[in-house]
């Protein structure tokens, strides 16, 4: 029903918008989350960046109160307060939901707050042992590791989870393709090991575009929006795709916690999704064709590059890793990835600095290893600025070289 108390425009039913006919992904990537714009009368999506609404029928605001701090989907009317609802926020929920092929997705101000906001749901069960297959994000080892949320942690190899899950277990969290790494683990195969313990992947490497988990069994499929979702390194965010029944259990923790995704963040986050599959397909061009020069070039010791494809690239150089990002001048050497420009990182001095040496070392992590997320340069000026910031081979020590590890698609690190 249409709110007509205020100005607002009418938010969009927080349903996924159900469209006339089955769409493919690059449609629903531009139409998702907007089927009711032409109805709106407008073309560019409603930003709506109000933090309350007026409500003269307080028995009807009262009512609503009540549906929110249920977690239920969105009730008609004007959404009360902003840290309860924001129908931009919704938009671009509906919309993701839609691209991962789940019931609902519930978004958050970081990738961060969304881990948190699960690990919550499930702790306020009393199931807070977390089963987790390394290596994961650097910070999202160290939520689990250090026990902030009282969750206590198991990690094991895919092989082991079965056997590592407890009644007391509420989660089994792996990602895939693994940030640094790039180690795949078979998702259907995972899943059917954890039984009836949700499976959280992590798809933010891969996104919905060259994989949608929640179609391998994974119940949870959680995104740092930050990354190829957003696309264009200016926005935060993170979102968790799931059924409706998790989903409320999700908005019930961030209206009592208030991580919150801010409005003009789901508008741009939106404007992202429509380009996602175009981006995410020309950067995996880019970056196979980098990861096979890589591969075949004497300076470099190994190259981690998915069986799925994608635009990350992992590589161990012979040489200094530092001298690596400090000699490049297009790539720009900075944490974080999935934006149109091409960066590059050191996983053991900056994203993953915060996990134990120890871990790192068995999780494959090693000091020579570099991580780079590919833009959409061309691939003549991104590979120029590479071979000039590898620099010369590195002087022969009298030890014979092994050879060149031409295999690009190495198992799950242990
Ligand atoms: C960056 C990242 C996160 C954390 O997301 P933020 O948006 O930075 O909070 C989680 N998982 C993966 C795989 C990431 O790369």
């Amino acid at each position: 029903m249409e709110n007509t108390q205020t100005s607002a425009p009418p938010a969009p039913s927080s349903a996924p918008a159900a469209a006339p006919y089955p769409r493919a992904q690059a449609t629903e990537a531009v139409h998702a989350g907007r089927d009711d714009l032409a109805a709106l009368g407008v073309h560019a999506v409603p930003l709506d960046l109000s933090t309350t609404y007026p409500a003269p029928d307080t028995r009807a605001e009262a009512a609503r109160i009540d549906e929110f701090a249920s977690g239920g989907a969105r009730p008609d009317g004007p959404p009360v307060y902003a840290r309860l609802d924001n129908p931009t926020v919704a938009r671009f929920e509906d919309a993701l939901a839609r691209l991962e092929g789940t019931e609902s997705a519930v978004a958050f101000a970081s990738g961060m707050a969304a881990l948190t906001a699960t690990l919550l749901v499930r702790a306020a069960e009393g199931l807070r042992h977390v089963v987790a297959v390394r290596p994961l994000y650097g910070c999202s080892d160290h939520l689990l590791e250090s026990g902030l949320l009282g969750t206590e942690v198991t990690w094991t190899d895919p092989a082991g989870v079965e056997a590592a899950i407890r009644p007391d277990t509420g989660l089994v969290m792996v990602e895939s393709p693994a940030n640094p790494t790039l180690a795949e683990v078979d998702l259907a195969a995972l899943a059917r090991s954890c039984g009836s313990v949700p499976l959280l992947a992590d798809n933010t490497f891969a996104t919905p575009v060259l994989q949608r988990p929640h179609e391998s069994g994974a119940r949870l499929v959680l995104h740092s929006a930050t990354k190829y979702l957003g696309g264009h390194g200016d926005v935060l965010g993170g979102i968790v795709a799931c059924d409706e029944e998790f989903a409320c259990r999700l908005r019930q923790v961030r209206f009592a916690t208030g991580g919150v995704l801010h409005p003009l963040a789901g508008y741009l986050l939106l404007r992202g999704l429509s380009t996602l599959p175009v981006r995410v397909r020309a950067q995996s061009r880019t970056a196979a064709e980098l990861a096979g020069r890589l591969g075949a070039d004497p300076r470099i010791a190994r190259v981690h590059y998915p069986r799925l494809g994608g635009a990350m690239v992992a590589f161990e150089v012979e040489g200094d890793p530092h001298a690596v990002t400090a000699g490049v001048r297009l790539i720009t050497p900075a944490v974080s990835l999935g934006s149109v420009d091409t960066l590059i990182q050191h996983p053991a001095s900056i994203s993953h600095r915060i996990v134990a040496e120890g871990d790192r070392h068995s999780a494959g992590i090693s000091e020579k290893l570099l991580r780079m997320s590919v833009g959409l340069e061309d691939v003549e000026d991104l590979w120029q600025d590479l071979d000039r910031a590898l620099g010369v081979s590195p002087k022969p020590t009298g030890r014979t070289r092994e050879p060149v590890q031409r295999e690009l698609h190495p198992t799950a690190a242990p």
